[in-house]
């Protein structure tokens, strides 16, 4: 997909919007946020406008993947972090505000008073044994 006017990520992919790039590769790049929840917290994004990750082509795909993978342990290094969340907020219903695939590598150091990963969804179900095959099922059916 090309650029979407008015996306915020697109202007910075464009040059049309100041960022503070720390990695371009061909099909993705990574800047830092601009409210960082820690120091050193960076976007990391394809360079095409998607919305959601699986909307994503292979090049991107595997583009985002090895810039997020590369740059997980120079941010910690970086900002001397102990730790970090690596997480993508796919559509609204998940959080995402900017609408374009975007993955937070977000360092976390000790007793840095945040939570983890299981910290972002809702109540949680109460899922029988029958029940967890039967989703185990559909989702291998799938894949
Ligand atoms: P989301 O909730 O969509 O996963 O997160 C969007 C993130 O993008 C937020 O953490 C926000 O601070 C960041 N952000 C929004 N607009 C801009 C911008 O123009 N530049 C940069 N560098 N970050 C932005
Ligand atoms: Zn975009």
């Amino acid at each position: 997909m090309t650029a979407a006017d008015d996306c915020v990520f697109c202007r910075i992919v464009e040059g049309e919007l100041p960022a503070r790039t720390v990695a371009e590769r061909d099909g993705a790049m990574a800047f830092l946020d601009a409210n960082p929840l820690a120091r050193g917290h960076t976007l990391v994004i394809p360079t095409a406008h998607h919305q959601h990750l699986q909307e994503l082509d292979g090049h991107s795909a595997h583009a985002l993947y090895e810039l997020l993978h590369d740059l997980v342990a120079v941010v910690e290094e970086s900002v001397g972090a102990d730790a970090s969340n690596v997480a993508f907020n796919n559509g609204p219903a998940a959080g995402q505000e900017v609408p374009h695939v975007h993955g937070h590598i977000i360092p976390r150091f000790e007793d840095d008073g945040g939570n983890p990963i299981h910290a972002v969804a809702g109540t949680p179900p109460e899922l029988s044994d029958e029940e967890l095959d039967d989703i185990a099922a559909d989702i291998a059916d799938r894949a």
